[in-house]
C-alpha cells in the first residue's frame, strides 16, 4: 500500500536524522507527517563507525577556508544540540568538552603548527596555548615523553557517537517520525519534481519533499537523477580500535593528536560498561565495488593503530583490545559536502559527503535543511556547497530520462 508524507528523508545516519530532529520541531505547530528511511543491511553507517571527535580547530593548512568557517559554526550549534537532546532524552551521551592535546614530535612539524594557528586565529578567539615539554605531563600524566613540546586547543571535544545516535532516533520517536526499514532503489521524478520512492519491497512513497542524505551509497541514485557516469560521493575507509582501560591506571582525559593519528577516551556512560580508549584512523580511498571487504580491519590498519597506542600510551601497552571497527567516509571531490536545493528537482534536497566531520556538522545541517524546507531560505549561504559543482558542464549533465520512472 502507498505511503503518504510531508516529508521523506533517505538515509538515517546522523545526517538524516538531525534533520529529522529539527522538523519533528516544526512539527509540533505544523503537523507535518515525517519519515526516516533507513536500511539497516547495507553495512555500517558512517555515524556509528566515527570516533565522536568534535574538533574544528584541527582542520589542516591545506583544507578549504570555508570548510573551516562552516565547521566552527557547526560546533557553536552542536554544543547546544547535544545539551538539548542529552537533557530531553534524559541520557548520558559521553560528552566532553575536555580540550585536546597536539603533539610535536619534530622541529619540522612545529613550524607547519605554528603556520597553521597563526592562520587559525584570524578567524577565531578560541583559547589555543603552547605547552612545552615538561608541562606536557601536567595536562596528561601517563603520556609519552618525547614530545617536543604540544598545542594545547582548550575548548576541543567528544561524544559517544553510537549514544547520540541513539538518542536523536528517540528523540524523533517520540515527536511521532515514522522510521521504514528498507532500501529505497528508485527515485521517480516527473520534470522538476521528485513524486515518489520505489522501496525494495515494491512498496511506494509520496511526499511532497524529498532529503537524500544517504552517506556513500548516493551514487546510483544520484547518477539516474543527474545522468552522471562519476562517483560524486567517494568512499574513504577508516579503521578504528577501542582498547580497554585498566582500573589501576588512569586514564585518558583529553584527545590526543599527532601527525599520524589520535587518541581519545570514551567514558563509560553507565554502570555496565568500561571506559575505554579510541585509536584512530586510518585513511584509504577505495572503489566500493572492487574492494572485497570494505567494513573489515586490515591487518596492515589494525598494526598501525596499535603501534601509534604505544608510542603515545607507552605505558599502557598490558591494556586489552575489546573491539576493532571500519567505516566508510562520505567524500566528495572537493572534500566540501553538498547541502542544499538541486536546480533540477524543486523539492529534493540533498545533504551528502560530510567526509571527516560529519558529526560535528551534522545537527547544524539538520538545521539549515529545516529552514530551506520551511522558509526555503537558510541562514546560513550555502552557495559553495550545491551539488552542480561537482556535476560537469557536458551534456552528461542532462537528466537521464530512460532510467527514471515518469509518472
Ligand atoms: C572511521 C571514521 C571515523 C570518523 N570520525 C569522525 C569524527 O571523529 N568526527 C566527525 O565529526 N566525523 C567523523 N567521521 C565522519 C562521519 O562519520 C561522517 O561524515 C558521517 O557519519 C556521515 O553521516 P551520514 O548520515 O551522511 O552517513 P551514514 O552515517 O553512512 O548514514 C547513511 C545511512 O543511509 C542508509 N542508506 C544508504 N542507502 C540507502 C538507501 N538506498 N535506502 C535506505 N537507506 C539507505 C545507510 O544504511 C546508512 O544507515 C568518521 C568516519 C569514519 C568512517
Amino acid at each position: 500500500m502507498a505511503q503518504n508524507y510531508d516529508i521523506v528523508i533517505i538515509g538515517g545516519g546522523i545526517i538524516g536524522n538531525s534533520i529529522a530532529a529539527h522538523l519533528a520541531n516544526e512539527s509540533e505547530n505544523e503537523k507535518l507527517k515525517i519519515a526516516v528511511i533507513n536500511s539497516s543491511d547495507l553495512g555500517i553507517p558512517a555515524s556509528q563507525a566515527a570516533a565522536g571527535l568534535l574538533t574544528p580547530f584541527q582542520l589542516g593548512e591545506m583544507e578549504n577556508h570555508s570548510l573551516k568557517e562552516f565547521c566552527l559554526k557547526s560546533f557553536e550549534y552542536f554544543l547546544n544540540f547535544q545539551k538539548q537532546i542529552s537533557e530531553e532524552c534524559k541520557v548520558n551521551l559521553g560528552f566532553s568538552q575536555s580540550g585536546s592535546l597536539y603533539l610535536i614530535f619534530s622541529n619540522l612539524e612545529f613550524a607547519q603548527k605554528e603556520n597553521e594557528i597563526k592562520k587559525l586565529r584570524s578567524i577565531t578567539s578560541s583559547k589555543i596555548s603552547f605547552i612545552n615539554k615538561q608541562d606536557i605531563s601536567k595536562l596528561e600524566p601517563q603520556i609519552t615523553k618525547e614530545a617536543l613540546n604540544a598545542y594545547y586547543y582548550h575548548e576541543e571535544a567528544f561524544i559517544n557517537n553510537p549514544k547520540f545516535l541513539k538518542a536523536i532516533m528517540e528523540y524523533c520517536i517520540e515527536r511521532k517520525v515514522d522510521y521504514i526499514n528498507s532500501e529505497v532503489k528508485e527515485i521517480n521524478v516527473s520534470k522538476s519534481r521528485v513524486e515518489s520512492l520505489l522501496l525494495k519491497n515494491n512498496e511506494c512513497i509520496y511526499a511532497k519533499n524529498f532529503v537524500l542524505c544517504n552517506g556513500i551509497w548516493a551514487n546510483d541514485l544520484l547518477k539516474k537523477l543527474f545522468g552522471t557516469s562519476e562517483d560524486l560521493i567517494k568512499a574513504v575507509k577508516g579503521e578504528v580500535i577501542q582498547i580497554e582501560s585498566n582500573k589501576d591506571l588512569e586514564s585518558l582525559e583529553k584527545i590526543i593528536f599527532c601527525k599520524e593519528g589520535y587518541l581519545l577516551p570514551r567514558p563509560a556512560t553507565n554502570q555496565y560498561e568500561t571506559s575505554s580508549i579510541l585509536v584512530g584512523s586510518t585513511y584509504e580511498e577505495i572503489n566500493t565495488e572492487k574492494c572485497l571487504n570494505p567494513f573489515y580491519n586490515s591487518v596492515h590498519g589494525v598494526n598501525s593503530l596499535l603501534n601509534l597506542f604505544q608510542r603515545i600510551l607507552p605505558a599502557y601497552s598490558e591494556f586489552s583490545i575489546s573491539k576493532m571497527w571500519s567505516g566508510l567516509r562520505p567524500k566528495t571531490k572537493d572534500s566540501l559536502p553538498v547541502i542544499g536545493q538541486t536546480e533540477q528537482f524543486e523539492n529534493l534536497i540533498l545533504a551528502l559527503g560530510h567526509y571527516r566531520n560529519g558529526i560535528l556538522m551534522g545537527p547544524y545541517t539538520g538545521k539549515l535543511i529545516t529552514e530551506l524546507i520551511m522558509s526555503g531560505q537558510s541562514e546560513y549561504d550555502l552557495g559553495l556547497f550545491k551539488l552542480e559543482r561537482l556535476l560537469k558542464p557536458t551534456s552528461e549533465n542532462k537528466t537521464n530520462q530512460h532510467l527514471i520512472t515518469n509518472h
